[in-house]
């Protein structure tokens, strides 16, 4: 509570500092970005045209994540700030608040999906499931609501934005035809997702799954005792074959759920761990958008096979 009062109080004494000096009109456009999966859509979008910092790394969580000093500064002194919003960066919401009206763009990209497609959840204050780039179709609208975002912010480069972007988007439309591919080998009453965290509802709406998360939309409320007991229930009266770990989320919680299981006499997997509120080590195939996604459900139709 005290680091964060601090971080108040910076926020405060950048907004009395920040002049409005102009910047170099040569200069790259600044860019700050919170989660590693809108990191990667802004990077390939602005490719070298433009200076992307991304706040969140591989394996952190959003749901918890807080500023730090450094990211008070980044925030500031960026031109465009792209979250993705409906609450799933539910510490940062207090930031993004004060920077309203202060010339630097805050962006939620969640603004690009219309309301009445969204989950509804009482989770989160948004009343919505936060976790949209699990659907393709929502990253499509994202990728183009980015891009012309990109296009206002740097007319100069809108050329090479469109053309990025056209391109991103043919790659997502052979992510998904393969993704499909995948999928259909795994029979129908197999396609059951259990994890720690409930992140995949819009996966399972997408691509056909019952998907049920041990803790809950949020990874701020710790999943009870009771919730194990019924969670293993469930496990044992489906047969699921496999359950799964997150990246972003302690295995504790998933490793609880097993020894339930198996203390009713019964097996159930632990299938890997699946990338879900953050991308993979940076630098790796599962490091991007499209290699988390093929990685999931490769991992996923696997285990449950
Ligand atoms: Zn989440």
């Amino acid at each position: 509570m005290k680091k964060y009062t601090l971080i108040l109080i910076a926020i405060t004494l950048f907004l009395s500092c920040k002049t409005t000096t102009k910047k170099d009109a040569n200069a790259k456009l600044n860019v700050v970005t919170t989660t590693t999966m809108l990191t990667d859509l802004v990077e390939d979008l602005g490719g070298d045209a433009i200076e992307v910092q991304g706040l969140m790394g591989s394996g952190v969580d959003p749901h918890l994540y807080k500023a730090s000093e450094g990211d008070v500064s980044k925030l500031f002194n960026a031109d465009v700030v792209f979250y993705s919003g409906l609450h799933l960066e539910g510490k940062l919401v207090e930031v993004f608040e004060k920077m309203e009206g202060n010339n630097v763009k805050t962006i939620a990209l969640a603004e690009a999906i219309e309301k009445d497609k969204l989950i509804g959840s009482e989770y989160f204050a948004s009343n919505y499931d936060p976790h949209i780039w699990f659907n393709i179709d929502f990253w499509k609208k994202i990728t183009k609501y980015t891009t012309e975002e990109l296009k206002k912010a740097d007319p100069k480069n809108a050329a090479l934005f469109e053309e990025n972007s056209k391109k991103y988007l043919e790659d997502l439309e052979v992510l998904e035809a393969d993704i499909k591919s995948v999928i259909e080998t795994l029979p129908v009453e197999k396609r059951i997702l259990v994890t720690a965290h409930d992140a995949f509802n819009y996966f399972g709406q997408a691509f056909g799954f019952e998907v049920v998360g041990l803790q809950g939309l949020s990874t701020a409320t710790e999943a009870g005792v009771q919730d194990v007991q019924e969670l293993a229930k469930f496990i044992i009266e489906k047969d699921v074959k496999a359950i799964f770990v997150e990246s972003s989320v302690p295995k504790r919680t998933i490793e609880a759920l097993q020894a339930s299981v198996q203390s009713k006499g019964h097996e159930v997997a632990i299938g890997g761990t699946l990338f879900s509120d953050a991308l993979g080590t940076r630098g790796t195939i599962e490091g991007t958008y499209a290699g988390m996604f093929r990685y999931n459900v490769n991992t996923i139709v696997n285990a449950l096979k």
